[in-house]
């Protein structure tokens, strides 16, 4: 082993128990932003992107560099814009006008720094002269020394909404300053290549980062890892190549996992985005042997790369690795169902992070290593907190074709034994004339439905009556972790009035009336007491408890897990049926008249 190696080693270690300990204060809040965050922090990958796309080891080098290039930036450009617009929906009134200096202030620095880059690229060959007799490598250095410490800091501050712009703030320069030393990086020959994906890559980010709906933001987030470790794959094959029969065990090694963990993340990822934008059906796909297909790729792969460490100039082993590689991403999500894709997209959030960290080892960049490290225990983290939160293991996630139940239960859901009661608008409103505290209860199906400013109207509706108004924020309702909370926080609910589950829990029992948008599954009481249960075990938000109960949704038809819900056979509850969106503004025009 050589001594850089263990430095790296070493480092990766210790940033990733210091990601632990920063990520693990992280308010579920502010889950969805963190997700994003660190997405684009990955994008650091764009740092030994720059290099392999300028310094024209081949022509193919700098083809798969410029493809790097692209794909990173837009992960940085539109990673940072999208968590900066998510964190703009967090604020308070109090807030308001230190978040509008702030903001002003980012853009004054965002314009300031494009133009010192491209001022930089302008009159580089003036600059080279002067800078000759400074030592580059070393400036280089301490950038990065700089910029990994901003980025922790950046991931610090997002452990409470007051302060997580200003940690972003930290980020952005932190990244800023580490493209913009890279581009001085000695090994940079030619610089066309790199404005094009510059350029490319921030347009392509920015589309996204700006425009795209708050619903949109798990497809988003998943594309986003694809191309990360696009990135990452392209610049392990381009080194492979490079260093051809000078290869040694141990860049082997690195190369070896970092295009391994990048396929896989890659086609994993696509195939995740797929089946969240609806292109690819929701439903696991599974076949006989398929868990036993499986595990024999990943030994085929495992063992390729094994041969190849021993035998590193094995040229056709090496790219029967990349396709196994890309194949297995494929077949591991294909059998996965929709509804449990965040748990997917956080596990290969954390294999983008380990591709870029690989990455890191391939090309020894020490920031990469960090960040690589911090990305991928924060998806890990998530993954863990999601699976905790369903009471199931990610084993089960990953191999237990969960959704497929569904469609079985649906016979036995439909069947279902017990009197259910109905309810119309008009009587809702007549229902809300004698109630002093609502805890609102959004689901899935207010996601789907888009009903978040709609919920949040009769919300300001009813609290103008003297109303009491909470909403009970379940940790695995929506569809990534912390999703319900963007929604409502971008339909301007103040986010003090969201509780999550432990804190709500023991309101239940004093209001009124619980009332229940779109979600299932986390309202289920079968989960507290029916060992039958799928869902038993699951941590459940307990709105049978208060003295009313009325569920917005379209009909009795179960959640995610295909289970009846027996909440709706209590003489208690009451069921407004129809789309939540289309009832909600019913019911705040029967509320108005
Ligand atoms: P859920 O149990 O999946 O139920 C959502 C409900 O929304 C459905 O029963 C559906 O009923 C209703 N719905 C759908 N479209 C609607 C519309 N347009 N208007 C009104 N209602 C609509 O949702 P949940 O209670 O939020 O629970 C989330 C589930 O996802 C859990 O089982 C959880 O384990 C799983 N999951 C979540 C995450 C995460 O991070 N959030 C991760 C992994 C798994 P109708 O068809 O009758 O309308």
């Amino acid at each position: 082993m050589t001594i850089e190696l263990e430095i790296g080693l070493y480092i990766f270690m210790l940033a990733g128990f210091l990601g632990y300990h920063l990520i693990s204060r992280v308010p579920p809040l502010l889950h969805t932003p963190l997700m994003s965050a660190t997405n684009a922090m990955s994008g650091i990958s764009l740092v030994g992107s720059l290099v392999v796309a300028g310094a024209a080891y081949s022509p193919l080098s700098t083809a798969f560099g410029f493809v790097a290039v692209t794909c990173s930036t837009t992960n940085v450009v539109g990673g940072f814009l999208i968590t900066d617009r998510m964190l703009r929906m967090f604020r308070r009134d109090q807030d308001r006008l230190a978040k509008r200096e702030l903001g002003r202030g980012a853009w004054l620095a965002a314009a300031g720094l494009l133009a010192g880059v491209l001022a930089l690229l302008r009159w580089r060959e003036e600059l080279r002269p002067l800078l000759r007799g400074a030592d580059l490598t070393q400036a280089l250095r301490f950038s990065y020394i700089l910029s990994a410490a901003l980025f922790i800091l950046g991931l610090k501050g997002l452990s409470s909404p007051r302060h997580a712009r200003q940690g972003m703030f930290l980020a952005e320069l932190g990244m800023a300053m580490a493209v913009i030393g890279t581009l001085f990086h000695p090994d940079i020959v030619a610089y066309r290549w790199i404005i094009v994906g510059l350029i490319l890559g921030s347009v392509v980010g920015a589309s996204m980062g700006l425009w795209i709906p708050m619903t949109a933001v798990p497809q988003r987030t998943a594309l986003s890892h694809s191309l990360g470790a696009l990135a990452a794959t392209l610049i392990g094959i381009s080194e492979y190549i490079r260093h051809g029969d000078a290869l040694g065990q141990i860049l082997m090694t690195t190369i070896g996992l970092e295009v391994v963990i990048g396929g896989l993340t890659f086609t994993g990822s696509l195939m995740a985005a797929a089946k969240l934008q609806g292109l690819l059906p929701g439903a696991p796909i599974t076949y006989p042997g398929q868990n036993a297909s499986n595990f024999a790729l990943l030994a085929v792969m495992v063992g390729s790369l094994v041969y190849l460490i021993v035998t590193p100039s094995a040229g056709s082993v090496f790219q029967l690795m990349v396709g196994l590689a890309l194949l297995f991403g494929f077949l591991l999500v294909v059998p996965i169902g929709a509804a449990d894709m965040p748990v997917v997209i956080s596990l290969l959030n954390s294999y983008a992070g380990l591709a870029d960290a690989a990455m890191g080892f391939v090309l020894m960049n020490k920031i990469q290593i960090i960040t690589g490290s911090l990305d991928g225990t924060s998806g890990f983290l998530l993954s863990l907190l999601m699976c905790r939160a369903m009471n199931r293991s990610a084993v089960n996630v990953l191999f237990g074709a969960f959704g497929k139940i569904e469609k079985e239960a649906e016979g036995t859901a439909a069947g279902a034994k017990g009197t259910v009661r109905r309810i119309a608008p008009e009587e809702m409103g007549v229902l809300l004339d004698s109630v002093r505290s609502v805890i609102i209860v959004p689901g899935y199906g207010l996601a789907v439905a888009q009903a978040q400013h709609g919920v949040a109207e009769l919300a300001k509706v009813l609290i103008k009556r003297g109303i009491d108004v909470k909403y009970a924020i379940h940790p695995v309702a929506g569809r990534m972790p912390g999703h319900m909370n963007v929604l409502l926080a971008e339909a301007n609910v103040p986010y003090d009035q969201l509780y999550q589950m432990d804190q709500i829990n023991p309101y239940f029992a004093e209001a009124d009336m619980a009332l229940i948008v779109g979600a299932n599954d986390v309202t289920n009481p079968a989960a507290r007491h029916n060992r039958a249960s799928p869902l038993y075990g699951m941590p459940i938000l307990e709105v049978d408890r208060a003295k009313s109960v009325v569920v917005l949704k379209r009909s009795l038809r179960p959640g995610f897990s295909g289970v009846d819900n027996e909440l709706y056979y209590n003489p208690k509850c009451m069921m407004l049926f129809g789309d939540a969106k289309d009832t909600v503004n019913t019911l705040i025009v029967a509320l108005k008249s």
